[in-house]
C-alpha cells in the first residue's frame, strides 16, 4: 500500500527523525564531511550532517566551501555512492569444503539500514542495480537482503553541481520513485524547514512518531519553485536523442584514439559510478587445505586483466577499455537491460584526475550525427 500523508517538520526536529529511525533498528547513513569531502557514512545525529557545507565541482576538481545559510542538505554528491552500503566493495560470497559442501555466509548478520539523502539521481542508480542484481536470472543473495532491508529517505535536490546532467538523463532533480520518506529543504528569509512526505507503510510509521505541523498551500508550492530552480542550474547537458544507435555507428571512430592519450587508466570512474557492477572472486584456501573461501571483489572494465580470456586480454589497449565503458553505459546497458547505465550523477567527471568528461567525449563522438 502507498502511503502518502506530507507534513511540515520543523528543522531543529531533523533529529527527532533521525532517533525514530534508531529505535526501530536501522543503522543511519547519510552525508558526513570526511577527509574534505561530503561522502556518505555511518551517522548518529544531525550533528552529523554538513549543515552549512557545500563544495565546488569542474573536470578532475573537488573543493568544499561554505554556504551562507545553515542548509543540512546544502552540498553535491561526493565520491561515495550507496553502492559501497549495498555492493560491498569486497566481501566473502561463499566456502566449499574439500568434500563439495557449499556454504552460502551467513547473512543473518546484515543489518537494517536506513538511507539519509538519496537524492533522485541515487534512487535511480538503486534501482538499475536491482535489476543487475535482483531482477535477473542470476540472484546476488546480500544485495538482495541488504537492499529489502533498506529504508530510502529520499530527497528532493535544492542544489546542483556543474557536473550535474540529471535533467538529461530523466533521473531528476525530483524524486519520482518509490521511497519511504521523502525531504525537501527549504529556507528562507523566516524559517527553515523539511516537507515531509511518507511513501510506504514503514515510511508512515516513522511519520506518525514525528512532531508534524500542517503545510500551508504556499509552503507546499516551494517545494516546486525549488525543484524548478535546482534543473535550471544543471552544469552539464547530453543529447539522448538516438543515443544508443549514435554510440554504436561511433565504433570505428578515430576519437578512441584521442581519449585514450588522456586516460590513465586509473577506473576512478567507474569505482564512484554508482551504477557500476563488475567484480571478480579470488579464491583462497585454508591452511590444511579443507575450504576454499570465495571472496568478491569490485573490478573494472579498465583493467586488462578483467577482459582475459585463457589469460590474454581481449582489450588490450586504452582505447578499447574506454569504449567498452562509455558504449556499455550509454548504449549496450539498454540491451540488456532496458535503461541506461548512466543518471547523470557526474562522479566520473569530477573524479576523473585528468578531466575525461563522459558528456564531451560523447558529444565528440558523435558530433557527425547531431
Ligand atoms: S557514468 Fe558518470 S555520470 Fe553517469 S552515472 Fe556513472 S558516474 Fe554518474
Ligand atoms: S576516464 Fe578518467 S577516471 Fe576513468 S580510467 Fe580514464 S583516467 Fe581514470
Amino acid at each position: 500500500m502507498k502511503a502518502n500523508k506530507k507534513g511540515k517538520l520543523k528543522a531543529q526536529d531533523l533529529n527527532l527523525l533521525f532517533s525514530s529511525l534508531q529505535k526501530a533498528g536501522f543503522d543511519l547513513i547519510g552525508p558526513k564531511l570526511t577527509d574534505n569531502c561530503i561522502t556518505y557514512d555511518h551517522i548518529q545525529t544531525a550533528q552529523d550532517l554538513p549543515q552549512g557545507w557545500s563544495d565546488f565541482q569542474e573536470k578532475g576538481t573537488y573543493r568544499l566551501k561554505k554556504r551562507n545559510d545553515n542548509a543540512y542538505f546544502g552540498y553535491n554528491i561526493g565520491n561515495r555512492s550507496f553502492k559501497e552500503f549495498l555492493f560491498v566493495a569486497k566481501e566473502k560470497s561463499y566456502q566449499i569444503s574439500k568434500q563439495g559442501d557449499v556454504q552460502t555466509l551467513s547473512i543473518d548478520n546484515i543489518k537494517k539500514m536506513a538511507f539519509i539523502g538519496v537524492r533522485s539521481c541515487e534512487l535511480h542508480a538503486i534501482h538499475i542495480q536491482d535489476k543487475v542484481f535482483i531482477q535477473g536470472q542470476y540472484i546476488n543473495e546480500h544485495y538482495k537482503q541488504r537492499r529489502q532491508k533498506a529504508f530510502i529517505v529520499a530527497l528532493n535536490c535544492h542544489t546542483a553541481a556543474n557536473t550535474c546532467f540529471c535533467v538529461s538523463m530523466n533521473t531528476g532533480p525530483e524524486v519520482t520513485l518509490a521511497y519511504d520518506l521523502n525531504l525537501s529543504e527549504i529556507i528562507n528569509e523566516n524559517e527553515h524547514y523539511f516537507i515531509l512526505e511518507a511513501g510506504s507503510i514503514k515510511g508512515q510509521e516513522i511519520f506518525d512518531t514525528l512532531p508534524m505541523d500542517e503545510l500551508t498551500p504556499n509552503e507546499f508550492d516551494a517545494k516546486k519553485n525549488m525543484l524548478a530552480h535546482t534543473a535550471s542550474h544543471m552544469g552539464r547537458k547530453m543529447n539522448t536523442l538516438n543515443i544508443k544507435e549514435k554510440l554504436y555507428a561511433a565504433h570505428d571512430s578515430d576519437h578512441w584514439n584521442e581519449v585514450a592519450q588522456r586516460c590513465i587508466n586509473c577506473a576512478n570512474c567507474t569505482l564512484a559510478c554508482p551504477t557500476c557492477f563488475c567484480s571478480r572472486e579470488e579464491v583462497v584456501s585454508d591452511l590444511a587445505k579443507q575450504n576454499a573461501t570465495h571472496i568478491k571483489h569490485w573490478d573494472t572494465c579498465f583493467s586488462q586483466e578483467y577482459s582475459a580470456v585463457h589469460q590474454t586480454p581481449v582489450r588490450s589497449s586504452a582505447q578499447s577499455r574506454y569504449r567498452q565503458w562509455i558504449t556499455h553505459k550509454l548504449a549496450s546497458w539498454y540491451d540488456q537491460f532496458d535503461t541506461s547505465g548512466c543518471v547523470g550523477c557526474g562522479r566520473c567527471i569530477t573524479w576523473c584526475p585528468v578531466g575525461i568528461d563522459i558528456t564531451e567525449e560523447y558529444t565528440a563522438l558523435t558530433r557527425g550525427d547531431e
